[in-house]
């Protein structure tokens, strides 16, 4: 019979996929000696099982369960359902991937109306045993019976007014007699039952609804959220409570060994005196910092300081750690990696490294390449921030810089989203409930909680800017707005956060852009020493091209000509080259573009000194650039002097019913070599100025979009030769060049062998080909991708994961055909894949020289293309 649920004794950290994190890590404690409450853990397997079994618990497993509650009662000296001496426990969800706050934990089951009586009597602390008891009413009620915390808050709070009490543990037991009473009449009335008093159905009750959470809507978005596979299961922990609510000695709180914000090494966290495990991370009563424990219980706070520095350095990375005071006595709860902000897991890493506690290769395994992305995004404007007004000053709970609308609910956050709006959620604290508002929103901002708080932690996981635990501001969300002071601020108002500060400022702040240094200069280093990969980018313009090379760009891999013609000095004379009724009119307006042509690569070339420059000759449709509303038709007419029936037919003539598979690419130059020319004679003759007048190196590589047959490239390619020569020849300039093309029409990955002929690199260009080769465009698939998803057709979008099986095979087949004709051919990627991790690592593995990316992704790439290296050693 297969092994369903394991003692705490009898597990590891190794056993994560058996045991949850949360099970693993408490069984690993346990094993280096740390004071670890006991208790077991039912597996992962044994939650799939029961969905196997259309939600039923075996009977197997049941009696098992009740096996390992013995063992239980006998190590602890206490008896399940016991009046004289009650053995309660928690019953806590623990998945593999750790899901902090989106799963169910039931805390002080096994109390009911006699046990609570014996609890009293044997801690002689009835008040205790009471607020002990009304919490797992509460807790029971929420997670098994599905009636909302809420509702119980607001009979307390309706209780509190009654007695003018301000404080939860100004409640008395005779309050909490009487509250616990209103409590369950509520619940009889909401079930019409009685709410469950033998503590072993109320453990089943529980198992199950945990197993149940398992599939609640805030666990499958936050699965799909974070790519977590739906088919992990839970695991469930049964573990015998310590309380942290005996009195003001007791307590319980949450730390991390360094600053998850930040990265510093020092030890960073919170805690309550007197207070059970969900009082902190609710945000229901503001928090203490963890060093005023060391005033507070002295000789205790240095054992916990010791213990954290214990499992530091067992588990070689910062944790996140759970723990109860109960008279006095230490306990942990939980240990598990801690979540944190890039930049707190950049520093941390080169630190770590430093310190001699892992090594280079574990440091940039660590982050997390998408996570980056965060610290690649503009600031506020140094200037406009000094002008800027602060309103109010919260925690600073997840760094960032945010501005936009102010929004109520997380609907509204969504809604303003879609618009096309920049939207902040405000709340007086979030719930799981909240996620999509988080995900959708710019920043958070909430007027209750501390830095462990929901939102501080979900916003810090997502790394988006977070100001919580405000309390000036006075959230009204039923009134749609918030109020400072006498101040109201409404729904579609501007305000700007400031995650690094905590401060919140009215109206919208201006961004500015970032640079490496320290730390991220240190990691993005040392990927280079890995990677083999050499990363370059995306970059139309001298701009752009500044940009990459900041980042650490190693060249262009695609610079698109055409948006240099979208300019307004440019277009009309792009417009009249493509209207002309002949190629003495095409040529004269050609020749009006050639300077401005040559003057951006000169710019391009400036920027990128020496490095590679892979130049796109003109790809898309000529219609795109002509004007389609009849105004814009009647002036661009007046301009070139042309009628405008006249000019409305070539408009209309040049309409295709399938622009991408149209008259564009190497098919244009094929019709109108002229424009490929002067594209040619522009790049030959900003080299000649490079070379002459600026000293500067140039390496271009000049590339033919589109192609899908040898010819055409055999034409292109001796037309760029030709060309090439004529400058040569006028300037007396000497240049090594090479001409190549794009991989993207599937044709020309298949017969890559007679491409290569004529081709010195082949660069693939994802985009295009995964249209081409899956059937859909990229514009239009948004109607259906959403539903391919759901119904797990796709599991990204293979727009911005490439489809390794399906384009990635056709990629392969030219990289191996294309080397039997010229096995020194350049390669490399173009496509928006290349910035995406996954797509990277493919990349590597297929044996490309190069990928290319936009600018800003560029530090991601060499990040993603260092752990390639290095997975695939
Ligand atoms: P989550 O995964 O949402 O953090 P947990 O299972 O860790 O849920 O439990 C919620 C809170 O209850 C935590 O603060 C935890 O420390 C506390 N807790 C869990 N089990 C016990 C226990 N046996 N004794 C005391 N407190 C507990
Ligand atoms: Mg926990
Ligand atoms: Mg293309």
């Amino acid at each position: 019979m297969k092994k369903l649920v394991y003692a705490f004794q009898e597990g590891s950290k190794e056993m994560k996929p058996l045991l949850g994190g949360k099970g693993a890590n408490l069984a690993e404690m346990k094993k280096i000696g740390l004071p670890v409450p006991p208790g077991f853990t039912i597996t992962t397997e044994a939650c799939n099982d029961y969905y196997k079994h259309d939600k039923v618990i075996v009977p197997d497993l049941e009696a098992s369960i009740f096996d390992y509650l013995n063992k239980l009662e006998e190590e602890t000296g206490k008896g399940f359902g016991l009046v004289e001496n009650p053995l309660l426990v928690s019953v806590r969800s623990g998945s593999v991937i750790s899901m902090p706050g989106m799963m169910d934990t039931v805390l002080n089951l096994g109390l009911n109306e006699e046990t609570v009586v014996g609890l009293a009597e044997l801690t002689e602390n009835p008040r205790f045993a009471y607020d002990s008891y009304r919490r797992f009413i509460q807790m029971f009620s929420d997670v098994v019976l599905g009636i909302h915390k809420f509702e119980f808050d607001r009979i307390m709070d309706k209780l509190k007014v009654k007695y003018k009490l301000s404080n939860d543990t100004d409640l008395t037991v005779d309050h909490l007699k009487e509250l616990i009473e209103i409590y369950k009449t509520h619940v009889e009335k909401q079930i019409r039952r009685p709410f469950p008093s033998e503590p072993k159905d109320q453990m089943m009750l529980t198992i199950r609804a945990v197993f149940d959470s398992w599939n609640n809507p805030r666990a499958i978005i936050y699965r799909d959220i974070n790519d977590i596979p739906n088919n992990l299961g839970t695991a469930v922990n049964i573990q015998s409570m310590v309380f942290g609510n005996m009195g003001e000695t007791s307590g319980t709180g949450v730390a991390f060994t360094r600053n998850p914000s930040t990265g510093e090494k020092k030890l960073f966290g919170e805690f309550l005196l007197n207070a059970q495990g969900e009082d902190v991370v609710a945000g229901i009563r503001t928090p203490n910092e963890i060093n005023e424990m060391g005033n507070l219980l002295p000789d205790v706070y240095d054992e916990f300081v010791s213990v954290t520095e214990i499992l530091e350095k067992h588990y070689r990375d910062m944790q996140d750690i759970e723990f109860t005071i109960e008279k006095k006595e230490l306990f942990l709860l939980q240990t598990r990696t801690g979540k944190r902000t890039a930049k707190a897991a950049i520093t941390m890493a080169v630190d770590m490294v430093n310190e001699g506690l892992v090594e280079k290769e574990t440091a940039i395994m660590r982050i997390e390449p998408e996570q980056i992305d965060q610290l690649l995004h503009p600031t506020f404007d140094r200037k406009a921030l000094a002008e800027a007004s602060v309103i109010a000053k919260g925690l600073p709970a997840s760094p960032g810089a945010a501005t936009g609308k102010v929004f109520f609910t997380s609907e509204k956050v969504a809604e303003a989203k879609e618009n096309g709006i920049k939207a902040i959620l405000v709340r007086t604290e979030t719930s799981p409930e909240d996620i999509e508002g988080m995900v959708t929103s710019e920043g958070i901002l909430t007027s209750r909680g501390g830095m462990t708080s929901h939102a501080a932690v979900v916003a810090r996981g997502m790394g988006k800017c977070c100001v919580a635990g405000c309390g000036e501001v006075r959230v009204e969300e039923y009134n749609k707005q918030f109020k400072v002071g006498n101040r109201i601020f409404k729904e579609g108002d501007y305000i700007s956060l400031d995650g690094n500060t905590g401060k919140v400022y009215e109206g919208e702040i201006p961004t500015q852009e970032v640079k490496l240094s320290g730390s991220f200069k240190d990691i993005m280093e040392w990927a280079d020493e890995y990677r083999t990969l050499v990363v370059r980018a995306n970059a139309d313009n001298p701009r752009d091209a500044k940009v990459a090379v900041k980042f650490g760009a190693e060249g262009i891999g695609l610079c698109r000509t055409e948006h240099m013609f979208f300019d307004e000095e440019r277009i009309t004379s792009v417009r009249e080259m493509i209207i002309s009724k002949d190629i003495d009119q095409r040529q004269a307006a050609l020749d009006k573009l050639l300077p401005f042509q040559r003057e951006d690569f000169v710019g391009i070339f400036e920027e990128m000194n020496g490095r590679p420059v892979t130049i796109r000759l003109l790809d898309p449709p000529l219609h795109e650039f002509l004007p389609h509303s009849d105004e814009d038709i009647r002036s661009l007419g007046k301009e070139l002097n042309m009628d405008y029936a006249e000019l409305k037919a070539i408009v209309e003539e040049l309409k295709e019913f399938n622009p991408m598979l149209g008259h564009r690419g190497c098919r244009l130059a094929i019709t109108f070599p002229e424009i490929y020319k002067m594209q040619t004679r522009a790049i030959f003759e900003a080299i000649a100025i490079c070379a002459y007048e600026k000293d500067i190196p140039v390496d271009p590589e000049i590339m033919i979009p589109l192609v899908g047959h040898e010819k055409e490239l055999e034409i292109l390619t001796h037309l760029v030769k030709v060309t090439a020569e004529e400058v040569r020849e006028e300037k007396r300039v000497v240049v090594n060049y090479k001409v190549g093309t794009m991989i993207e029409v599937p044709r020309a990955a298949l017969v890559a062998d007679d491409i290569a002929k004529h081709a010195e690199f082949f660069s693939f260009g994802t985009n295009d080909l995964t249209q081409m080769t899956l059937g859909f465009s990229r514009d239009d698939s948004g109607k259906f991708i959403g539903e391919y998803r759901n119904k797990e057709i796709f599991e990204k979008d293979p727009f911005e994961r490439l489809d390794q099986k399906g384009v990635g095979s056709l990629m392969k087949i030219a990289i191996e055909r294309g080397r039997m004709t010229r096995p020194e051919i350049k390669l490399g990627i173009c496509g928006e894949h290349g910035g995406e991790p996954s797509s990277i690592d493919f990349c590597h593995r297929i044996g490309l020289q190069y990928v290319s990316c936009s600018p800003y992704r560029v530090p991601i790439a060499r990040l993603a293309a260092a752990q390639a290296a290095i997975r695939n050693k």
